[in-house]
Formats: C-alpha cells, sequence, structure tokens
C-alpha cells in the first residue's frame, strides 16, 4: 500500500480539530439556549403564581381592614349589620371560612355583656375558655375577655360563639397579644381547624381595631382556609406540566402548606420568593421539572449530529486528497517515461543519422578530390555549399547527441568546482588567448556532490559563451563566483541579454543572433538547462543590454 503523505494527515486532523471544535461551540450554544429557555419560563411562571397567590391573600385580608374601616366610620355595628357585611365576602371567597368580631370586654363589664347578648336570644350565652385537657368552662375572672362576639357564617362555627383563647389556648391568645403589641395585623401559624367533621388547614388572621382616643375596641378576626385559597390562586394557570410547586411557612419547622406534585425527577432549577400574610411570611418555590413532552432536545445530539457531519466530511478531504495525489504521482510517471522515450528518441536519431551523414561527407570528399578539374565554377560553388551544410549538420547531430547523453554515461561524485574552472580555462586556451579574455574566479569555489563532465560542460558552456557574446574589439571578462546564498553566478561584460529574451535562451537550438554575427548552434543554454535540473536546481539570468550578463545558478544534488 502507497505511504499517504503528512500533509493529508496534517489536513485530515485540522479539518477534524476545527469540526471538533465546532461541535463543541454548537453543543455550548444549544445548551445555554436551552437553559435560558428553561430559565425565563421559570421567571414568567413565578412571577405570575407569586403575583396571583399574593392578590388571593391580600383580598382576603382586605375583608378585615374593610370591616375595620366600616366600623370605624360607623363607630361601631351590629350583629345584623355585621352579618351583612360579612356576607357580602364570604360569598365572593370560598377561603373564608369565618369572620368574626372579637370585642375587648373589661372583668367589671363582663357580666352587663353576658345579660345584653342572651336579650339578644342566645339564652345560655357566656363568656368561656378551654381547659388544657379540652374541656369547656366558664372563663374564669381575669382583668379583661376578648370573647367571640359576632360570627358570620354562624351556622358551622357555633362552637366559636363566646369563646374566649384566655391563657389555656396559647396559639391565639400570642396572635391576640401580637396584635396588641403592633396595633396591626397578626396572622397565626398554621391550625387544623375541623369543620364539619373534615379537618382543614387554616389560619386566623386578627386586625385590631382602636378608636380616635388610641383606645382598643376590639378585633375583627378572619379564618381563612389555605387549601381554597390557593387553589383558587392557581385556578387557571397551567404550571402542572413543567413545574412543581411548594408553598412552606417561614415560621416555626417550615411547615408544607401546598404542593402539586411529587415527582421526584426534578431538577436543580428553580426559583423561590417570600409571599407576605399580615405579619408572616410564606415561601413559595417553583422547581422546573422535565418530562418526555416539555424536554428540549438534548444538546448532546446536536453534538454528535455534527460530529458525524465532521467524520464524513474528513472522509471526503481524506479521499479527495488521496485521490488528488494518486492522480499526481500517475501523472509524473507518466511524464517522466515520455520524457524518457523522448531522449531515447533523440539519442538513438541522432546516432542514426551520424551514418548515413559520414557517407555524404566522404561522397563529397570523393568529388572534390576526383572530380574538382572537371566542375566549372558554378559547380564548384554548390559543392562547397554542400560541404557547408553536411559540416553544420554534422556539428547539429553531434550537439543533439551529446545533449540527449547528459547524465547517462557517469555517476554522481563530490567535485572540486576550482579545479573544474581550471580544467575548463586549459580546454579554453586557445579562445582565450586569441581574444585577451580575462577569467577570474572571484572568491573560492566549492566542492559539492555532482556529475563530472556534466558539470565541466556547465561551466565551459557558460564561460566560452561570456567570450563569444563581445562587442566587436572588446577584451572580455569573465568572473566566476559562489555567494554566500549558494548561488553560482558566471558574469560577464558581454552584450547582455534582452529581458524576454532571458526564457528563450534556454530552449534548444534557440539563437538570438544569426550564424554569420555569432557562430553557434543553439544546444549550449539548453545543455545548461538540463545540466542543472539533473543537479535538482535552477537556472536564471541577470542582465542588461550593452553592459553584460551574469548566468546564476544553484545546484542541490547533495541536500
Ligand atoms: P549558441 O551559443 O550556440 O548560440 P547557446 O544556447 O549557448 O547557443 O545560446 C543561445 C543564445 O543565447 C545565443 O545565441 C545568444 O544569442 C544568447 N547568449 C548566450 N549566452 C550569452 C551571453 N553570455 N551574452 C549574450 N547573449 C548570450
Amino acid at each position: 500500500m502507497r505511504k499517504n503523505s503528512p500533509k493529508t494527515f496534517l489536513l485530515c486532523g485540522l479539518v477534524f480539530l476545527l469540526g471538533l471544535f465546532l461541535s463543541i461551540l454548537l453543543y455550548k450554544y444549544v445548551d445555554e439556549t436551552n437553559n435560558a429557555r428553561k430559565e425565563k419560563l421559570l421567571d414568567e411562571n413565578f412571577n405570575n403564581t407569586s403575583h396571583r397567590i399574593q392578590n388571593v391573600i391580600d383580598y382576603n385580608l382586605g375583608t378585615l381592614y374593610s370591616l375595620r374601616a366600616y366600623y370605624l366610620s360607623k363607630g361601631g355595628f351590629t350583629r345584623d349589620q355585621f352579618t351583612k357585611f360579612g356576607s357580602f365576602y364570604t360569598d365572593v371567597f370560598q377561603s373564608i371560612q369565618a369572620l368574626e368580631w372579637v370585642p375587648v370586654v373589661p372583668l367589671d363589664e363582663r357580666g352587663q355583656f353576658e345579660a345584653s347578648t342572651r336579650q339578644e336570644g342566645f339564652e345560655d350565652f357566656e363568656i368561656f375558655t378551654r381547659t388544657e385537657n379540652g374541656r369547656i368552662v366558664r372563663a374564669g375572672e381575669r382583668p379583661v375577655y376578648y370573647p367571640v362576639h359576632y360570627i358570620h357564617p354562624f351556622e358551622g362555627n357555633e362552637a366559636a360563639f363566646g369563646f374566649d383563647p384566655g391563657k389555656s389556648l396559647p396559639v391565639r391568645f400570642e396572635v391576640i397579644n401580637k396584635a396588641i403589641e403592633t396595633k396591626g395585623a397578626a396572622a397565626s401559624t398554621v391550625l387544623e381547624i375541623i369543620q364539619k367533621k373534615d379537618p382543614h388547614k387554616a389560619i386566623l388572621v386578627f386586625v385590631p381595631i382602636y378608636n380616635e382616643e388610641n383606645e382598643l375596641q376590639g378585633f375583627v378576626e378572619g379564618v381563612f382556609l389555605i387549601d381554597q385559597l390557593l387553589n383558587s390562586s392557581l385556578q387557571g394557570v397551567d404550571i402542572d406540566s413543567q413545574f412543581s410547586l411548594e408553598i412552606t411557612s417561614n415560621s416555626g419547622s417550615g411547615e408544607l402548606l401546598f404542593q402539586n406534585d411529587t415527582n421526584e425527577n426534578k431538577s436543580t432549577l428553580f426559583k423561590s420568593g417570600d409571599l407576605q400574610l399580615a405579619d408572616r411570611t410564606w415561601n413559595l418555590k417553583l422547581t422546573y421539572s422535565e418530562n418526555s413532552s416539555t424536554q428540549a432536545i438534548n444538546p448532546l445530539w446536536y453534538f454528535a449530529g455534527s460530529m458525524i457531519f465532521t467524520f464524513l466530511l474528513v472522509q471526503l478531504v481524506y479521499n479527495t486528497l488521496t485521490d488528488n495525489r494518486r492522480n499526481l504521482i500517475r501523472n509524473l510517471k507518466e511524464l517522466r517515461q515520455k520524457n524518457e522515450d523522448l531522449e531515447q528518441y533523440a539519442y538513438v536519431a541522432s546516432h542514426d543519422l551520424q551514418e548515413p551523414l559520414h557517407s555524404l561527407q566522404s561522397l563529397v570528399s570523393l568529388i572534390e578530390d576526383d572530380y574538382k578539374e572537371k566542375f566549372d565554377q558554378t559547380g564548384l560553388q554548390y559543392l562547397a555549399y554542400l560541404r557547408e551544410s553536411s559540416e553544420r549538420m554534422s556539428l547539429l547531430i553531434k550537439n543533439l547527441l551529446n545533449y540527449s547523453r547528459i547524465g547517462r554515461m557517469e555517476d554522481p561524485k563530490q567535485v572540486d568546482c576550482n579545479q573544474v574552472v581550471a580544467n575548463v580555462k586549459t580546454e579554453l586556451s586557445c579562445l582565450i588567448t586569441e581574444s585577451k579574455a580575462e577569467i577570474l574566479i572571484k572568491n573560492d569555489l566549492p566542492t559539492i556532490a555532482a556529475y563530472p563532465q556534466a558539470l565541466h560542460q556547465l561551466f565551459q558552456n557558460l564561460i566560452s559563451n561570456g567570450i563569444k557574446f563581445q562587442p566587436p574589439g572588446q577584451k572580455p571578462a569573465v568572473r566566476i563566483s559562489y555567494e554566500s546564498d549558494g548561488v553560482f553566478k558566471v558574469k560577464d561584460n558581454g552584450i547582455g541579454i534582452p529581458e524576454d529574451a532571458q526564457e528563450k535562451v534556454f530552449v534548444i537550438f534557440k539563437r538570438l543572433h544569426n550564424s554569420s554575427k555569432y557562430k553557434g548552434t543553439g544546444v549550449g543554454l539548453a545543455n545548461c538547462k538540463k545540466i542543472v535540473d539533473l543537479h535538482k536546481g535552477n537556472i536564471w539570468i541577470e542582465s542588461e543590454e550593452r553592459k553584460g550578463s551574469a548566468f546564476c545558478f544553484t545546484l542541490n544534488l547533495d541536500k
């Protein structure tokens, strides 16, 4: 199996990490949105529920304040007036179990108070109390009595008529004392009262009445049924499906007053707040409870979906990259094969062409030697053309063969470039002397891994071009250097190469001048390009017309 490139894994890894990152972001976003939605819902429902309950509590208490206002505006009320006024409220509020008038009766007025009540038709009336063991007895002597005197509705609440809590029933007595102390409404803790045989949870609220001289006249008392009060508050509110509601009393042991749901599957998301009932507070707690119908889509599903998408994407990227890579390798192979074929073709062609060309040249020589006298002037001229053309063709074929042989016949090894340039100089000594050229190695050249003959040919071509392409009469100066950035330079002071031709000159047989001006076949620089390619390097020209050219190249066989 072909190995995959590290780039493929890197890119796939990056896509995976990006997908993972986005999936986590999506998870967080959905989770936060869900929570925000729940919190908003909880907030709205809590506010709605708590307002409703508080309103109903306030309306219930309002009956007592209305009775007090009535008492103060009229300077008192008769039993009849109390009943009429009270019935107005007890008809509307199911939670009012009873409204009562509890006057203050000093000890010295007790007899007259009992007598006048009996005269109203209540023959057995007396102020009574209950002993600790539950016995009903006539109230003993005490400075002041607080007997229940008016009751509405009377029916069902008769047992309270004339009852004075005294000290034997601490709950009522404490509330009365609290109302006196604070001169304001006071509520009891939750009591269990028996009405029509069913026990009910109720609270008692006493609102004291003072006259203009600030003397306590008595109390209006309300007996409020908790279940009725809360149920009427919650009528029409649909909280059951998503929330559980708990109301506890803040006093004592925090008694549970109401619970709409015993579902254990509650979330940690809740909101709580106080309800005010006279001088007492109740705690309202609304908890968000999950169930299958209200549950939002779990953010993990979004995460999982996004991760599946990421995996698919990674696979797609992986497949695309490996396909591309496979195609690239196949194309490269094909290209290499074609190049090899072409080189082979050029080699075979140039090699095989030499044979008939040789025969042609021999024949031309024979004709010249044996039939020279038989040719007139024109015939001799034609013969000279024939020789010239065959010689040029021979040169071209030789160069082409040479070109196709580059790198074929040798193996790379460490080569000292100084030595190579020295050899080239020796080989070109005739040309150098003839043209009075100056060849200079600017700084020491390195020893590198190279194909020795090819490297020799590279320097030879470039140096000889530097000597050759000079304006008439100029002394050539060629400088060879190796720069710190690993670039070889062969620089001359010749005619230069126009910018638009600087690439073209590396194409085989491409020449910028005709042979009469500068001799050549146009293969030299093509050879140079092929040699540099063989050494995994680059070659380029830096030149200014009429000022000279620098041929720059890199050789990277050992890198
Ligand atoms: P040849 O030298 O046989 O003409 P090359 O392939 O060596 O072929 O060069 C191709 C062409 O590039 C040349 O004909 C010439 O026009 C231009 N050339 C090459 N070297 C130089 C140089 N040092 N200065 C100016 N022109 C050059």
